[in-house]
């Protein structure tokens, strides 16, 4: 059953990532995370925290995507294989880049160079060397760029089936090494033989990059009508995909060069291209800033929603055992003590039986309303199930534990809930402990104390409060 709904939930992903909806990507993969976890399902937990990684970065909340990538990594440590490692520090490395963390991102490239290869998955070696290779550019680098992406063409050759694409994504680098190094004859051949290479008809991104490299080679001649035409060549393409950052890049490239032309009348067309490509940049980023505040309110919600009671509004067993498991971590560093409440309503079939299950849920809620308003904000107070509720108090001793029990007790016993003008009296019992006592490293553990407690509580005479075995 789960199985079958993970399989649903995965195809639905594939296809909103494809259809490029990151809102829907993220939410439907904090449900594949949650399906996963119920059946232990790593691979399927391990790809939805890529695809929050993935979406993250695409809307551009770099925090979120570091944050995921971190847990992804942990999960992949402990349950992953050697191709989940691969995928995630492939995407690590991405994030470093764009980050400008360049010698984190070398490093975790060159650990994945050797992992690849050791699994002879050649065309992640080859696309890690020429990463590599266009990092030592942004360094100006130059012969370890082209070094890099020379090892690149070497391993895109090793991959089967051959793949053309491959070989020509490094084949760019090492065109644009040669002319950083001014070596004009050799990149000449290399870019002129790329540029009418049929393969890249059907890559016009890569075809787009061969052209601004070709602009790039003739500034470096001086030749700049020529050059301004390959950006131009490039610009159409790109303006075919629509990437506004690099068309960015083409467009200061062609201001550029029409000032050396000094050609004025293409100037002024330029300046108002320039103004409108500025304009929707704006828009676009201003778009993924209102689309990035309505994912983190939908995941709140999403995740206030895991972890709420639907009937009472307080937190859920889920949300108090993983909290309480933190806790506890952190009492023991500290050496602090933590008290634990269980309280079940007396007699609540009856109730049920007696006045009907709606009014039973009324009278659920109220219990749960008075508690509450005697809380403290700092407690912890959920709803374990049916009628049984459980209070999680740090700080204070069992002496103080025992006494804001009682308090507890008499706010429930005082409570004035009518039924048809009848007053229904209703009372609870609490079974209490605390960490140091039951020497509770897990929430399991201080709470089947409190339990045995509690139902001591009840086997002497319910409406009380039972703080020893
Ligand atoms: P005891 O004093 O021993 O606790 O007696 P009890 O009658 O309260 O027994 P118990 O706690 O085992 O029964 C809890 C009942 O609560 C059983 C179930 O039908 C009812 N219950 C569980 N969830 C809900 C709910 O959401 N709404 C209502 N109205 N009743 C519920
Ligand atoms: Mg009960």
């Amino acid at each position: 059953m789960v199985n079958e709904k993970l399989g649903i939930l995965q195809q639905r992903i594939t296809t909103l990532k494809s259809e490029g909806k990151y809102q829907e990507v993220i939410e439907n993969c904090y449900v594949l995370i949650e399906l996963g976890k119920q059946i232990r399902d790593y691979k399927s937990i391990l790809a939805a925290y890529m695809g929050l990684v993935a979406s993250y970065f695409y809307i551009g909340d770099m925090e979120a995507a570091f944050s995921y990538i971190e847990i992804h990594k942990e999960i992949c440590d402990k349950h992953g294989d050697e191709e989940d490692i691969l995928l995630s520090s492939n995407v690590i490395c991405l994030l470093y880049e764009y980050n400008k963390d360049l010698d984190k991102a070398k490093k975790i490239l060159e650990k994945n160079i050797k992992l690849g290869r050791k699994l002879k998955r050649y065309n992640i070696v080859s696309n890690g060397y020429s990463n590599y290779s266009h990092m030592c550019m942004l360094e100006e680098d130059y012969t370890k760029a082209l070094e890099m992406a020379n090892l690149g063409l070497e391993m895109a050759k090793l991959h089967k089936p051959f793949y053309p694409i491959l070989e020509l994504r490094v084949k760019l680098n090492i065109a644009k090494a040669l002319i950083g190094l001014k070596d004009f004859v050799t990149s000449k051949l290399l870019v002129d033989e790329m540029i009418n290479d049929p393969v890249l008809d059907s890559f016009i991104r890569e075809k787009s990059q061969c052209y601004v490299l070709q602009g790039y080679w003739y500034s470096e001649q001086q030749l700049y009508s020529k050059a301004f035409e390959a950006f131009s060549n490039s610009k159409i393409l790109v303006e075919s995909y629509n990437d506004i950052y690099f068309l960015k890049v083409i467009q200061d490239e062609r201001c550029k060069l029409c000032e050396l032309m000094e050609d004025i009348n293409l100037g002024f067309k330029l300046q108002k291209e320039y103004i409108t490509l500025l304009d929707e940049i704006r828009k676009t980023e201003l778009g993924l800033l209102a689309l990035r505040l309505q994912i983190k309110y939908s995941i709140a919600s999403i995740e206030k929603e895991a972890n709420t009671d639907y009937l009472t509004g307080i937190y859920n067993r889920k949300y108090m055992e993983t909290t309480v498991n933190g806790f506890l971590k952190q009492a023991q560093k500290n050496n602090e003590s933590v008290i634990c409440m269980v309280f079940d309503l007396d007699g609540f079939k009856f109730i049920n039986d007696e006045y009907g299950h709606l009014f039973g849920d009324e009278v659920i809620k109220q219990v749960s309303d008075a508690c509450s308003r005697i809380l403290r904000k700092n407690d912890l107070f959920a709803r374990f199930g049916g009628d049984e509720f459980v209070v999680i108090l740090k700080g204070i001793t069992l002496k103080e534990g025992e006494i804001k029990a009682e308090q507890i007790l008499e706010t429930v016993r005082d409570l004035n809930i009518y039924n048809d003008g009848t007053r229904i009296p209703i009372t609870i019992s609490i079974g209490v402990t605390d960490n140091i006592t039951c020497s509770a490293i897990y929430f399991n553990d201080l709470f089947n104390v409190a339990d045995l407690r509690l139902y001591k509580a009840k086997n002497s005479g319910r409406n009380r409060v039972c703080s020893f075995n």
